[in-house]
């Protein structure tokens, strides 16, 4: 068994000195507020150290995204900005270099190593409790491949972050990837969950040996139709959502003082976050596929 590190927090094991493919990626903690990831791909780290897990054909990438803005507890550091919503490289053509901050020099940093992978899993955690799910990038079998690892719910149509967020970046090279939010960060069984469907996810695609744990799982498929950001700091929701609550025609998304926001249709909330700027996405509505 072979271990090295390639570039800082991203490691590559396989059987074979000759690093053959597939290469399957696994990332943890492109936001430092979500350590779940970065301590999962760890402890697959140690296990595979250790040999308590053996590599099968192919190379594994374990990729801590993040590790400065995980050191700090924080999404991203102060003077960077969301590692996952860089992945468009716009700001090399509309921010003047002396005003990169580390998440901009990460991203190119890790830009060759993940576009060059063959499949990918990209590990998040939410700031309330949500039932596990995976959005795709709809690239090749991930959707099967994401219906073995243990999540609930399966979001396809990213609408809107589509460009900005990793799994766009891949999709844009036609590379099969997929992220998942685990639950809460504050779960005290967080960092179980995130192992649990990273080890799925390394079954399911053959990536090591003797896997008796990549069962396929009913899961709801759903398809974001709507994005919804925040009108205002007086906008609250109509209902404390945690996720994939059905919307029935007229149910109230939420409201400020002189808008409301009322569903038209059968839909789910989809990643509610009351916490974020003006502007900024605030709940996702999608529809069954
Ligand atoms: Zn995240």
């Amino acid at each position: 068994m072979f271990i090295e590190e390639v570039k800082p927090g991203v490691l590559r094991v396989s059987a074979s000195a000759e690093w053959p493919r597939p290469y399957v990626g696994v990332c943890g903690s492109m936001h430092g507020d979500e350590p779940c990831g970065a301590l999962a791909i760890q402890r697959i780290a140690g296990e595979l150290e250790s040999r308590t897990l053996a590599p099968a054909a192919g190379t594994i990438f374990l990729v801590h995204a993040n590790p400065r803005a995980t050191s700090l507890g924080r999404r991203h550091t102060a003077e960077g900005d969301d590692l996952n919503r860089l992945w468009d490289f716009g700001f090399t053509e509309t921010l003047r270099l002396e005003a990169w901050g580390y998440e901009h020099h990460r991203v190119l940093e890790l830009r060759k190593v993940l576009g060059d992978l063959d499949i990918f899993l990209d590990i998040h955690s939410a700031k309330t409790a949500t039932p596990p799910f995976g959005v795709s990038n709809g690239e090749a079998n991930i959707d099967d491949v994401a219906k073995r690892i243990g999540i609930s719910y399966l979001v396809q149509s990213w609408y809107g972050l589509a460009d900005k967020v990793i799994i766009g970046f891949l999709k844009l090279a036609g590379i099969p990837a997929l992220s998942v939010e685990c639950g809460a960060h504050g779960d005290p069984l967080i960092v179980e969950k995130a192992h649990d469907i990273a080890m799925s996810f390394l079954c399911a695609t053959g990536a090591i040996e003797d896997c008796s744990r990549a069962d396929a799982a009913a899961v709801q498929t759903v398809h974001v139709v709507e994005t919804i950001a925040k009108p205002s700091e007086e906008f609250h929701f109509g209902s404390p959502w945690k996720g994939f609550e059905r919307l029935e025609p007229g149910t109230l998304v939420g409201r400020d003082r002189v808008t409301e926001i009322r569903v038209s249709r059968p839909c789910y909330a989809v990643l509610p976050n009351h916490d974020v700027e003006v502007g900024d996405d605030v709940i996702y509505l999608a529809v069954d596929c």
